[in-house]
């Protein structure tokens, strides 16, 4: 299980909104179990997925806890390129789906793929 601020998560499905119908791809910063801020990717690699984006960074950066994106589709299930990037960086990843409204379009994997909850803070 895992836990977001509300902000940002209000944050998240903004950016979400505002990329569509592009990819927005956003990296989870806290600690644990707790995300407290979204750092967003540039946009300049928005719509390329995440094999565009460099890992290599984001090990060095304990804060980092997992990632976050958007499915331009009503699908929030990981692809099989999904997955291997969870595995990269921490154990709260996020798919964030259309019309990214609501904690409902947002679902929560650990880094092997699995589903897993996640509850908005107050
Ligand atoms: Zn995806």
């Amino acid at each position: 299980m895992a836990f977001i601020r509300r902000d940002a998560l209000e944050f998240m499905l903004g950016v979400s909104r505002e990329a569509h119908p592009r990819e927005f791809i956003g990296l989870l910063r806290g600690d644990e179990n707790t995300v407290r801020e979204v750092m967003v990717i540039p946009a300049s690699l928005y719509g390329e997925g995440f094999s565009h984006f460099n890992w290599m960074h984001v090990g060095m950066d304990k804060s980092i806890i997992g990632s976050v994106h958007s499915h331009p589709s009503t699908n929030n299930r990981p692809s099989k390129t999904d997955v291997r990037n969870f595995s990269k960086t921490g154990d709260i990843h996020l798919i964030i789906k259309y019309p990214y409204e609501t904690a409902a379009d947002v679902a929560c994997y650990d880094s092997r793929g699995n589903r897993q909850d996640i509850i908005a803070l107050e």
